[in-house]
């Protein structure tokens, strides 16, 4: 998508400090961490939310999945644990309408979730 700024970091058209990237999927630090690690992992198409990607490419939203926790381990994130998040809609207060899965860990997170 022309306008979409993940879109236009999957093109390395903006840059971002890439942690793992595949055929289908990158890997990035958010810019506004929200906890000590903080990761956010993307197909390299567009797909509005989780919804919209499993409903329109199951196999991409699998292969997001499996990227998400390959970047967890690349990061060192499977060691302590790590809470993997995404948001949909209005409601979960998505600002970013292209589905992305937020990684957060390196350190212990709050207990609420919301
Ligand atoms: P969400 O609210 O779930 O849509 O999350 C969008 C996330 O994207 C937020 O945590 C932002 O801090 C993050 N973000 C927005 N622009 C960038 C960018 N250029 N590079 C990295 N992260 C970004």
């Amino acid at each position: 998508m022309q306008d979409c700024i993940f879109c236009k970091i999957a093109r390395k058209e903006i840059p971002a400090a890439i942690v793992y990237e595949d055929e289908d999927c990158i890997a990035f630090p958010d810019i506004n961490p929200q906890a000590q690690k903080h990761i956010l992992v993307i197909p390299r198409i567009h797909m509005e939310d989780a919804l919209d990607c499993h409903d329109r490419a199951p196999e991409l939203y699998a292969k997001l999945l499996s990227a998400a926790m390959k970047a967890a381990k690349r990061e060192g994130m499977d060691t302590g644990g790590f809470r993997a998040v995404t948001n949909v809609g209005e409601n979960a207060r998505q600002s970013v309408r292209h589905v992305h899965i937020h990684l957060l860990g390196g350190e212990t997170l709050s207990p609420r979730m919301g």
